[in-house]
Order: structure tokens, then C-alpha cells, then sequence
């Protein structure tokens, strides 16, 4: 199963960013949280993480690891 897109229900308020940026529809409000309503559609384009105010989204499949620091 592919990684997607998680949110964390207590951070999020409601504010309905994600669900009007995705260009694809994943994301429905559903009693004032947002819900990955349709994760079959997700591109990963990662527009919903920039949007959230409260860094509520995190998608896992962009975690990298830092390069190591130069000593
Ligand atoms: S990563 Fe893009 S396509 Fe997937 S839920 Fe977020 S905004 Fe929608
Ligand atoms: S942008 Fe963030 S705070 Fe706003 S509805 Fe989406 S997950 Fe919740």
C-alpha cells in the first residue's frame, strides 16, 4: 500500500485549507476535522502539507534523511 498523507486530528482546526487546495479531491471536512476521504486519488503533489497552519498533514513518503554534517 502506498504511504499517504496523515492528519493529525488534534491538531487540526477545521479551517478547510487542505480541502480547498487539493487538486484531486482526497481531502472531504467531516465534523470539523479534516478527513482523507478518497486516498485513491492522492498525487502526493505535497500542497496540502503547505497549506495546513497547524502542520497537521505530514506525509511520510517525503521523509529523507539530512545529509550528514560535514566535522
Ligand atoms: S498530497 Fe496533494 S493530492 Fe494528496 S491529499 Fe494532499 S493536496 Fe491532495
Ligand atoms: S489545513 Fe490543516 S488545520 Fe486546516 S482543515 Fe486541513 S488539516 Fe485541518
Amino acid at each position: 500500500m502506498e504511504p499517504l498523507p496523515v492528519i493529525d486530528q488534534k491538531l487540526c482546526t477545521g479551517c478547510h485549507r487542505c480541502v480547498d487546495v487539493c487538486p484531486t479531491q482526497v481531502l472531504v471536512q467531516v465534523a470539523g476535522k479534516a478527513f482523507l476521504a478518497f486516498p485513491e486519488r492522492c498525487t502526493y503533489c505535497t500542497a496540502c502539507e503547505d497549506v495546513c497552519p497547524e502542520d497537521a498533514i505530514s506525509l511520510p513518503f517525503l521523509i529523507v534523511l539530512a545529509p550528514p554534517t560535514a566535522s
